[in-house]
């Protein structure tokens, strides 16, 4: 792995060396992973109401963001949610919920929604919060096939964004995943207030989990958040971030997820340029995505083929 002064290096370049550290990004995404996008999809399947207080979120209770609230969504109606993603083209769904973790109740029916998305030959990702490894070997036994929990941030920089669940429970579940026999998605947020040095801190902590995907979030601020007022970064700084992920992780999916269309607005395809190799296809938890037509254009004129 690279060294954290390199790490720092790579978020320091110059204007006008970008270019060429983004074409060295490129060239290590396809030496590893082939020049192959991968797409997945999510539904935001229990909206709002969440008791923890994650200071960029939307769908904390203690933010008024007027984002929309309901219980956990039917089996039927998710399952409805992954064949409309199946058929856009995405490789992986992921059923999402707000909230620490599951309450048994719910855990019984994200299962059985698990189980029909399984059974449709589709690949099933869930993000259910903090979970021990009993629940996660059930959901696997149900046909999960990767779990995903993100780091969020720094683990010197997670006190200031989130004091009702500590980084040490999100390390727990996300090696609680891998032990079970999932493949782990995880990943985090960047353009918290964190430093460079908490960004590459963040990336080595992510190369650590060795996961098998991981989602590269950009902060688009949400009104009503305590991080409303937090200036989005640069797109030059968003591409440095890509490239910086890309060095950490040479072999994993890395797929820019939040924050890509509206910080990157009509240059996503630096997402690609910079040396991810995915997205999310469709819409996120509480904002609307490109259309379907729009992020295929993107993967073609990039040069690369789904899957
Ligand atoms: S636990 Fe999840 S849903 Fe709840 S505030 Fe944090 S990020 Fe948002």
């Amino acid at each position: 792995m690279p060294t954290k002064s390199h790490g720092l290096a790579i978020l320091n370049t110059p204007d006008a060396e970008l270019p060429e550290l983004m074409r060295q990004a490129r060239e290590i995404r396809d030496r590893h992973t082939g020049q192959h996008a991968q797409l997945c999809s999510i539904v935001n399947a229990k909206s709002g109401s969440c008791p923890e207080d994650c200071a960029y979120c939307a769908q904390s209770a203690r933010h008024q963001t007027g984002v929309e609230t309901y219980a956990l969504l039917p089996p039927e109606k998710i399952l409805a949610k992954a064949l409309l993603a199946k058929k856009n083209g995405a490789h992986c769904f992921g059923i999402v919920t707000s909230g620490r973790g599951l309450a048994p109740r719910d855990l019984e029916q994200a299962l059985e929604a698990v189980r029909l998305i399984a059974a449709e030959g589709i690949h099933a990702a869930a993000s259910l919060g903090i979970l021990d490894e009993t629940a996660l070997q059930k959901l696997k036994t149900a046909g999960l096939r990767r779990y995903h929990h993100n780091l969020e941030t720094a683990e010197s920089y997670f006190p200031r964004i989130c004091t009702t669940h500590t980084y040490a429970d999100r390390v727990r579940t996300a090696r609680a995943a891998k032990k079970v026999g999932l493949e782990l998605c995880c990943g985090g947020i960047v353009g918290l207030g964190e430093t460079k040095a908490q960004r590459v801190e963040l990336v080595m902590a992510i190369a650590d989990l060795s996961p098998e995907s991981v989602p590269l979030n950009f902060l688009n601020p949400v009104t009503g958040t305590r991080l409303e007022n937090l200036p989005p970064l640069s797109i030059n700084d968003i591409c440095r971030t890509i490239a910086l992920f890309r060095f950490f992780l040479p072999d994993k999916n890395i797929g820019v997820m939040g924050g890509r269309e509206q910080l990157l607005k009509d240059r996503q395809d630096l997402v690609f340029a910079a040396g991810a190799n995915g997205f999310m296809l469709g819409d996120y938890l509480t904002t609307a995505g490109n259309s379907v037509e729009a992020d295929h254009a993107l993967v073609a004129a990039a040069g690369l083929d789904r899957r």
